[in-house]
């Protein structure tokens, strides 16, 4: 997967490596995303872009095994994502 991200304040969209190359300030306008936490936040999107392949990857490991006896409760890996993104959504600044 590809995470993506938008800068609250210029609108643009960027990648976490790009994050990461402006050493946690938007790649494009050039804001820090918070004042105080940067280094945290680069380190959790650079996490969270690894741990988003892991997943996807291990999910199409399990897709590729044929006649499988067994369901993956889509729910269960969807729902607590949708939770987490949800709480990120609510945390937005105003700019
Ligand atoms: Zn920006």
């Amino acid at each position: 997967m590809k995470i993506r991200g938008t800068c609250a304040n210029c609108g643009r969209e960027f990648l976490p490596e790009q994050v990461t190359d402006a050493g946690g300030h938007c790649p494009w306008c050039g804001k820090a995303f918070n004042r105080d936490y940067t280094a945290l936040l680069v380190q959790a999107l650079q996490q969270a872009d690894r741990a988003g392949d892991v997943l996807e990857d291990a999910l199409k490991d399990i897709a590729s095994i044929e006649e499988l006896a067994m369901d993956i409760d889509e729910e269960s890996v969807l729902e607590p994502l949708r939770n987490a993104l949800e709480a990120i959504r609510r945390r937005r600044a105003r700019v």
